[in-house]
């Protein structure tokens, strides 16, 4: 007998017919002779409408409360889930994270899985029930508080569960038929991709591809999870994102240069100007955005200007950290000897990703000549081994990522089919 662990996104179980559909697929699964645990999130745009609630309340919701409100999301969908099984005749039974046994670290909103132990879901499944488990939720043994993983964490509650239970295979079900090569929402030429190295997939989730949660994505590196992420409107095979160093020998793939696009709307620009050009100055700089916790991604400095000796350094950081590292930075204003803070959010960063981008040649300038073509001007630049991002103008960033996906021969023949959700 299989273990399969299946996980549910907002999308799929958006309304009581859809949690119907849902449970139906289950059963199936279960019929197939198969144990099955299932990671659900919360129903359609319910977390973004409990989030917008909390800030009508109050422009600062207490981080412990707001994990308390937020994780009420995904306990509706799991007894729903549930109950729907159970009216088709099958033992079906749901779990809080806390009662699964996801023990996280304290960091509210943030926090990561540090232990799994599904004592009660081992049980359960020994009962003959298909299990179901509120997703994006996690306990903190400390605090004795509950704690959620992040937005998209349902996806890494899918993927520690399937590790921690030694599932047969981790399915991640979505509105999409699978990992495209850029948002299709977005790219309407976007294609499936049949299989991804986990490596790749790292970097998009790191670079704004939704799809999969980052966490999910290291969790299942680490811990030899194989994903299959796939559409829960249709029964078509999705994309395999796969670990080729744990490839049986003799199996390996050709890989493709360019794996796909992806595109960020969430991080903000901001400018350090007039910092005089002398050794340290970067370091108190990137010292004091640290303490705040903002996460840095690229970093800009300016030559600097002759007469004055002085430079600007600019970095972009999550919109969400750019008030508070700003405030860190206003008072450090004397100590660091700048001249002002320039704060811009209307900024998109775009990210070409694949593996085979380390021994290929001409890359960047493809990239920079496809831009350049479709007018748009590239404000900052920063690479990796396997990935090139560029930052533009908010408002062209989605005809950047036409572009290059064009420029790239990565257009499919057909349009990609979005299933459902908002988007949001
Ligand atoms: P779920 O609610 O199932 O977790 P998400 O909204 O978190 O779904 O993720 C699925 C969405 O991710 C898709 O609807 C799509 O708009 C977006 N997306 C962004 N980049 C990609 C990509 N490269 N491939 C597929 N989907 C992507
Ligand atoms: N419901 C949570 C969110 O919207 C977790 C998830 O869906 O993965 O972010
Ligand atoms: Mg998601």
């Amino acid at each position: 007998m299989s273990l399969i662990v299946q996980k549910f996104g907002g999308s799929s179980v958006a309304d009581a017919e859809s949690i119907k559909r849902v449970a139906k697929r289950i059963v199936e699964t279960r019929k197939a002779g198969n144990d099955v645990v299932v990671a659900v999130s919360a129903m359609g745009d319910t977390t973004d409408e409990l989030l917008d609630l909390a800030n009508e309340v109050t422009p600062i919701p207490a981080p412990r409360e707001l994990d308390m409100l937020l994780s009420a999301g995904e306990r509706i969908s799991m007894a729903l889930l549930a109950m729907a099984i159970k009216s088709m005749g099958h033992e079906a039974r749901s779990f809080t994270g806390s009662q699964a046994g996801m023990i996280t670290d304290a960091q509210h909103g943030a926090a990561r899985i540090v232990d799994v132990t599904p004592v009660r879901l081992r049980e359960a499944l020994d009962e003959g029930a298909i299990v179901i488990v509120a997703g994006f939720q996690g306990f903190n043994r400390d605090t004795r508080d509950i704690t959620t993983l992040g937005r998209g964490g349902s996806d890494t509650t899918a993927v520690a569960l399937a590790a921690s239970l030694d599932a047969d295979v981790c399915e991640i079900y979505t509105d999409v038929d699978g990992v495209f090569t850029s948002d299709p929402r977005v790219v309407k030429k976007a294609h499936k991709l049949d299989r991804i190295t986990s490596e790749e997939m790292l970097e998009l989730a790191a670079s704004g591809a939704k799809v999969l949660h980052i966490r999910a994505v290291e969790y299942a590196r680490r811990h030899g999870v194989t994903l299959h992420v796939r559409s829960s409107f249709n029964n078509n095979e999705g994309t395999i994102v796969y670990d080729p160093s744990r490839l049986p020998e003799g199996a390996a793939v050709e890989e493709s240069v360019i794996a796909g696009v992806a595109i960020d709307l969430s991080e903000a620009k901001i400018t350090v100007v007039g910092v005089p050009d002398k050794p340290g100055a970067a370091a108190k700089i990137f010292k004091i955005v640290a303490g705040t916790n903002a996460n840095v991604d690229v970093i800009v400095q300016n030559v600097s200007a002759a007469a004055t000796g002085r430079t600007d350094i600019s970095f972009t950081v999550p919109k969400a950290d750019g008030e508070k590292a700003l405030t860190a930075l206003a008072g450090a204003q004397d100590a660091i000897g700048f001249e002002a803070l320039q704060y811009d959010d209307q900024i998109g960063k775009l990210s070409l990703v694949g593996n085979a981008m380390r021994s290929a040649t001409g890359v960047s300038a493809k990239l920079f000549e496809a831009l350049y073509q479709a007018g748009i001007n590239i404000e900052m630049i920063s690479t990796s081994e396997i990935r090139i991002s560029v930052v533009t103008r908010a408002d062209s960033v989605h005809a950047a990522a036409r572009a290059v996906h064009t420029a790239f021969d990565l257009d499919g023949d057909d349009d990609a089919v979005v299933h459902g959700g908002t988007g949001r």
